[in-house]
């Protein structure tokens, strides 16, 4: 998979050690497990996915991470990012908003040893979790109508907000968004993409 994802420009020596560290089978159902290190999505249960392995390392990339990072995950599914996020950064906290994939991600990660610096809680993700924040980075791994205001204010100062946003089941974005200043946001976008939708007060109404 690693001469895959630097074929495709991920030059991250951190983000490409992690990707080789965590196991990804140990996060797909066990009867996909063959599938595992193939580079595409897989279903996880109740409608979701865990994503492609070359967006879940643009990301990663792109949120820019060191050993001091606090990190919000927004959609922790199966708790591979997660575990990704844990091996680059201080403390990730990551918010789902299906409990069932949240109790089986907790499982998951403490079996594998990931968390030790890993907070999972059950929310909604779209309001982000104010009484953590600032963060260093947000990690949106599913796609919204535009960036939630909530999650944009919870960034810390040059803190970079990783998103993909567009339709909920056409075209969508993968944007990066780098806090210059109190009320200065500088929007790159990286890739075209396709998620599952952000579903939250300040995404897509269920
Ligand atoms: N990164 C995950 C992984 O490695 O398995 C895959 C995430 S999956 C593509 C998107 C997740 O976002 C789903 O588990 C979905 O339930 C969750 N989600 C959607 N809207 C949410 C919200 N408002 N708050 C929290 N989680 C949400």
């Amino acid at each position: 998979m690693l001469s895959v994802l630097r074929r495709r420009g991920i030059a991250s020596e951190a983000v490409l050690d992690a990707m080789a560290e965590v196991p990804r089978e140990l996060f797909v159902p066990p009867h996909l497990s063959e599938l595992a290190y193939e580079d595409g999505a897989l279903p996880i249960g109740d409608g979701q996915t865990i994503s492609q392995p070359y967006i879940v390392a643009l990301m990663t990339e792109a949120a820019d991470l060191g050993p001091q990072s606090r990190v919000l995950e927004v959609g922790t599914g199966s708790g591979y990012s997660t575990a990704l996020l844990s091996r680059l950064a201080g403390h990730v906290f990551s918010v789902e908003r299906h409990d069932s994939l949240a109790i089986a991600a907790r499982r998951r990660l403490a079996d594998a040893g990931y968390l030790d610096n890993v907070s999972i809680v059950v929310g909604d993700g779209t309001l982000g979790l104010p009484e953590e924040a600032p963060f260093d980075a947000i990690v949106v791994a599913a796609a919204g109508p535009r960036v939630p205001e909530a999650l944009r204010v919870q960034l810390a100062p040059g803190g970079r907000l990783v998103m993909p946003v567009g339709s909920a089941s056409g075209p969508q974005k993968l944007n990066c968004v780098v806090r210059e200043g109190e009320n200065s946001f500088r929007t790159e976008t990286l890739a075209p993409v396709s998620f599952v939708p952000l579903i939250g007060a300040q995404g897509w109404q269920r």
